[in-house]
């Protein structure tokens, strides 16, 4: 499938594959394509029937987007599995160290689509709109693929709404020119566009007025909140055995994506001007929505991550005398050092609000 990114350091964007070739195309194998750094084989941007989805990064915001989407076009999913030890032992292997957890998690579901699907999307965000910025790591995440898992053919596009790199495009847009790309007819790719764009709103709209429902009752719990970043928060090796802990240890779980993201991103900009990316505004006004109303914030961090440990130290100077506690993940940690901070942080909350800690039941201290 070929790829119209505008990629820096990507020599063959689709225009230059279309104005070139059939007989350029016919006499290079997808193989010696691949090779040259092209995104690959053009024979198959139309007849595009299966695509690979890496289970992490934009997955856990897009799910319902892209199920959509790929559906009313006739192009079957194939998502890769939840986050296993060996995905994430793959993805560090193939990672330069730098690299943060969780787009060396992204990399190891890159490489395991690769043995499995014969395209892998990869999208890149940019940014959303005027005056918000996603983190640099997004924006090359399709160059980072590509180099990290050689020969993958990678099916992309990319939203920047702040024209930051190439121009300014729309998520909107770009879905309906993929669609084009594979070969829908106009009226089919606005409709695919529109249903998936539509999808994403019911999902998201869902899990906000789930968490607002609960917001203004007192728990009968121990309530805490978890803040990170979708793609932190919801995987399987990072953000979920967390969340569990903490259900299992009797609390109420909250998490900072179930926050209107208008709101959190005005509440953020209300506390730091100048903070313009997008997931890190989700974080900071989440946390500034949601601290009266729970116990105790959990901080969800990747090592090594920036723009976390910017926000997080912001949050901790703001609001202080609010029980917080900040994991910091990488590709060492065990569950059972999590586990016992989460337990010695949980018995605070339960003193705090004046438990019966030595009473009955999860999280009872002794
Ligand atoms: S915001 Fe942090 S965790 Fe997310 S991709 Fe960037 S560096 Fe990685």
């Amino acid at each position: 499938m070929g790829d119209t990114l505008p990629s820096h350091g990507n020599p063959a964007c689709i225009d230059q594959i279309r104005a070139n070739p059939p007989v350029r195309q016919a006499r290079a194998s997808s193989r010696q394509l691949r090779s040259r750094g092209h995104i690959v084989n053009t024979a198959t941007t139309t007849r595009l029937t299966r695509i690979g989805v890496p289970r992490a990064l934009l997955y856990h915001k897009r799910a319902a987007l892209w199920g959509e989407f790929f559906s009313e076009l006739g192009v079957q999913m194939v998502v890769s599995p939840p986050t296993n030890r060996a995905i994430v032992e793959s993805g560090c292997r193939i990672s330069v160290d730098e690299t943060c957890l969780s787009v060396k998690v992204a990399m190891g579901h890159v490489a395991w689509l690769a043995e499995h699907s014969e395209t892998v999307l990869c999208p890149r965000y940019v940014s959303m709109k005027k005056g918000e910025l996603e983190c640099s790591k997004l924006w090359g995440i399709y160059d980072i693929a590509r180099n990290s898992v050689p020969g993958v053919d990678i099916v992309g596009y990319s939203v920047d709404g702040s024209h930051e790199t190439h121009k300014r495009t729309s998520e909107a847009g770009e879905l309906y020119r993929l669609a084009r790309r594979l070969g829908a007819r106009p009226s089919l790719a606005a409709k695919a566009t529109m249903k998936a764009l539509g999808a994403q709103r019911q999902v998201v709209l869902k899990h906000v007025v789930a968490q607002e429902s609960v917001r203004r009752q007192a728990p009968d719990r121990p309530r805490v909140l978890v803040a990170g970043h979708a793609y932190n928060l919801y995987d399987e090796s990072i953000g979920v055995p967390i969340i569990k802990t903490l259900e299992a240890l009797g609390c109420e779980v909250i998490d900072s994506e179930g926050v209107d993201h208008a709101l959190a991103a005005r509440l953020a900009k209300q506390i730091s001007p100048h903070l313009y990316w997008t997931n890190s505004r989700q974080v900071l006004g989440a946390v500034e929505h949601w601290r009266e109303h729970v116990d105790g914030i959990v901080f969800l961090v990747t090592f090594p991550c920036g723009p976390d440990s910017l926000v997080t130290e912001l949050a901790v100077r703001r609001f202080k005398g609010h029980p917080m506690v900040t994991l910091i993940v990488d590709e060492h940690s065990g569950e059972t050092g999590l586990h016992t901070r989460l337990e010695s942080f949980v018995d605070i909350l339960r003193m705090r609000r004046g438990d019966n800690v030595a009473g009955e039941g999860p999280g009872a201290v002794a």
